[in-house]
């Protein structure tokens, strides 16, 4: 087992281990450790939301979850030697989940606060709670279903510089003024009060939570991404934008689909990442590389079959929409949705599934006016029965059992 760069204690609060941990990305967070080019070592992360939701019945806490607060990263984590204009090569060598915490939760975000990609159609507060058995994820919210787990990051990435914070801080506020009223929100800006700015103290901490840039979107830096395929057994090649570059990381997830589309549409768990780093010395330059660049893993879970479903850019409407695969990929999302439903899920459970089952999305068709096509691939060999079309018509398999937690 590697040295544990740092640990988390998951009975404390996130404020209480703000020594390794922070809440926005700012350049002047303290490195709370320094590693040579070629370390290996340990990161425990605690899970994205620091312990606000339970693994209980009710979605009250789903509902209420304070989103100022997320998400709350392990780090930063300092390289000797590494330079703005440098790559930090990050080789994840296992992800795992932590012995006293084997369940991960996924939630449906209320429209009022957080939403997700359908919430116009799915606008109420719903959790529901998986319980780990190795490999594989099942949940008594969500009968009938279970798979193995692609354990990743969602969250990864280095410290921004003075001016790169400032020109994210420039261009979201831009954003957000052409309709500020909106719900959700265009884009979430800084906010001081629940800032966690790691080990710096006093006034520096006051002023620098004020600038610093929260953590939702991905950016240059990386970030946010939740990328389903970055697991054990892939590296990824960061930009450095600060002296040592200051590595981050947190929002593990057991199993996510990709476009994590209910939001908190992954298994959110708390867990450990094992970590090997190295330089490539202006790398940026020499590559061309303005956003991360990733080789996938040598593994993954093996799905052979699938039911693919295609979206094409007319909104439900029927709006004519041109070549957007947004709109494309929502209904593509929808179209898997209406189809699970034959076989007795509600609609909020096949849109968990969608947002945490190792489903795939693709961007088909991007050229052929005036529609993109993006496609949902669905693995049929998560389900306990046969979810293809036949000519006897869908068979009721999910009887019984329960639905996901509901706003008590
Ligand atoms: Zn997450």
């Amino acid at each position: 087992m590697l040295e544990t760069l740092i640990k988390v204690d998951l009975n404390k609060s996130p404020e209480e281990q703000s020594d390794v941990l922070h809440n926005r990305w700012h350049p002047d967070i303290p490195l709370v450790a320094m590693v040579k080019p070629g370390a290996e070592f340990r990161v425990e992360c605690i899970d994205w939301t620091g312990g606000q939701i339970e693994n209980d019945d009710s979605a009250n806490d789903i509902r209420d979850v304070d989103l100022t607060k997320v998400h709350y990263l392990s780090g930063p984590i300092g390289v000797e030697g590494a330079e703005p204009g440098d790559l930090l090569v990050v080789d994840i060598l296992d992800v795992g989940t932590l012995a006293e915490s084997q369940w991960g939760f996924t939630g449906l975000f209320a429209k009022e606060n957080g939403g997700g990609f359908l919430t116009e159609h799915y606008p109420e507060a719903r959790k529901a709670c998986w319980d780990f058995s190795g490999i594989y994820a099942s949940s008594r919210h969500i009968p009938n279903v279970s798979f193995p787990g692609i354990m990743h990051p969602g969250l990864i990435g280095c410290l921004p510089s003075k001016e790169l914070l400032a020109e994210w801080n420039t261009r979201e506020a831009a954003l957000v003024v052409t309709d500020p009223d909106r719900v959700p929100p265009l884009a979430a800006l800084p906010y001081a009060p629940t800032a966690v700015m790691g080990q710096m103290k006093g006034a520096a901490a006051e002023a620098a939570a004020k600038e610093g840039a929260r953590t939702v979107p991905p950016r240059e830096h990386g970030g946010n991404c939740d990328i389903k395929d970055l697991t054990k057994g892939s590296r990824v090649y960061f930009p450095v934008y600060v002296k040592g570059a200051g590595l981050s990381m947190g929002d593990i997830h057991f199993s996510q689909g990709d476009g994590e589309i209910t939001f908190c549409g992954a298994i959110e768990m708390a867990g450990y990442l094992d970590i090997r780093v190295n330089l490539i010395k202006g790398g940026v330059k020499k590559y061309g590389v303005t956003n991360p660049i990733f080789k996938p893993s040598n593994l993954s879970p093996k799905f052979d079959d699938y039911l693919i479903f295609e979206g094409i850019s007319v909104d439900e409407d029927g709006k004519q929409c041109y070549l957007d695969a947004h709109v494309a990929y929502r209904r593509a999302c929808l179209n898997a949705i209406e189809y699970m439903k034959k076989f007795g899920y509600t609609g909020e459970q096949a849109y968990a599934i969608l947002g945490a089952a190792p489903v795939q999305g693709h961007i088909s068709g991007i050229v052929d006016i005036p529609n993109a096509c993006a496609t949902l691939w669905l693995p049929t060999g998560i389900f306990d029965f046969d979810i293809r079309p036949n000519a006897d018509g869908p068979v009721i398999a999910v009887k019984g059992g329960k639905d996901l937690a509901v706003v008590s």
